[in-house]
């Protein structure tokens, strides 16, 4: 007898495709035989961890052989002092895409519904068809969420509704008006995960900043990374902010060294500090300033960001493009596919001659 161990599979997950991550630089190097390559495709910081995070790693590694604090103490310590939380309202994740993991465990079944925006970040597809569950998108308007119409979706069966403020990879972003509207009218027994992992970037003043927030709204979970703005995404670690016994319930189903003890060293001091974050910043306003001067002058259009990147219509089949720069040692992102923009590209923001090389080789590519 053979078994088919993808059809003994659970059905949710029979249907999946892997996450497609960015394509890594040693894999252009091996293929296509180059040594000089540039990744803007997964939204990386290209300046690169601060030296703060980078000294606190080397006081653990004599501790390497010792489980990490599996609770995280000082970490949650420190984003209390900072953001004026409450210690049992943290929940730490490998990354801030185990928080959503832990939330669709304990609140998500095969029964239930949850609502998304089109555009939206392809983990929530991912992740609530592994779970059984149907997922629901809603037609994006002006390329970002349409709230009045995730509102009208909600029924029953709804479970939950992610939201990514600001978007990846249209990089709008909702005002704080427009998501206090959008939870009044949310019943509570619906979980409303508001990702805010680009939330370090936006200079917006009536940007929605949700860990003001979630004190409101019991229903309201609110997740932040280190991976973006805080230069460590290789350490996975990012966090939840929920009501106590939203993170009683996660707490219950993470495992008990979820985060390694290089990940809550290096978060806790990135937290203080501020310069790095503000060169990142700096870097990163400079750098669409650089970008989109670069497009105007193509004559290409292109969503206007608040986040580390941008989309940028290139006119034609966004893969061959991306393709054709591939040759040029250039790893981007075409946007085709789940997330529906099959004209465009995403670049992340690059230090500046990371931008003009990719604005050189697009025009090359294009001409
Ligand atoms: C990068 C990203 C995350 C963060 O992922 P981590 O698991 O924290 O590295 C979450 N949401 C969106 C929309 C992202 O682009």
């Amino acid at each position: 007898m053979t078994t088919d161990f993808i059809k003994l599979g659970l059905p949710g997950i029979q249907g999946l495709r892997p996450y497609q991550a960015g394509k890594p630089i040693d894999e252009l190097k091996r293929e296509m035989g180059i040594t000089k390559v540039i990744k803007l495709a997964s939204n990386e910081n290209p300046i690169g961890p601060g030296s703060k995070s980078l000294d606190a790693i080397k006081q653990v590694l004599a501790e390497l052989a010792l489980y990490p604090d599996g609770s995280g103490f000082a970490l949650k310590q420190k984003l209390v002092e900072k953001f004026a939380l409450k210690a049992d309202e943290i929940t730490l994740g490998n990354g801030s895409s185990e928080i959503f993991t832990l939330l669709l465990r304990c609140y998500v079944s095969d029964q239930n519904e949850v609502v998304y925006s089109q555009h939206g970040f392809a983990l929530y597809s991912i992740l609530t068809r592994s779970v059984g569950a149907t997922p629901v998108v809603i037609p994006a308007i002006n390329r970002g969420h349409d709230l009045d119409a995730m509102v009208a979706a909600i029924n029953d069966k709804t479970a939950l509704v992610f939201i990514a403020n600001p978007n990846n990879p249209t990089g709008t972003y909702l005002s704080k008006a427009a998501i206090k509207g959008f939870m009044e009218k949310v019943p509570e027994h619906v979980i409303v995960v508001l990702d805010e992992a680009y939330a370090e970037y936006v200079e917006q003043e009536d940007y929605a900043n949700g860990l003001e927030l979630v004190g409101q709204y019991k229903n309201l979970v609110v997740t932040r990374t280190f991976s973006k703005a805080y230069g460590l995404a290789a350490l996975r670690i990012g966090y939840g902010v929920s009501n106590t016994q939203v993170a009683d319930m996660m707490n219950r189903v993470r495992e008990p060294f979820n985060v390694n003890s290089l990940a809550l060293v290096a978060a806790e001091a990135a937290l203080d500090d501020d310069a790095h974050l503000e060169k990142s910043r700096r870097c990163n306003r400079e750098g669409i300033q650089q970008l989109v001067e670069g497009f105007n002058k193509m004559g290409l259009e292109y969503i206007p960001t608040v986040g580390n990147f941008i989309s940028v219509n290139v006119g034609r089949d966004a893969t061959d493009v991306y393709q054709d720069l591939l040759k040029h040692g250039m790893i981007v992102r075409p946007i085709g596919g789940d997330y529906e923009l099959p004209k465009f590209l995403r670049v992340t923001i690059g230090l500046p001659e990371q931008n003009k090389a990719f604005l050189d080789a697009l025009a090359k590519v294009l001409s």
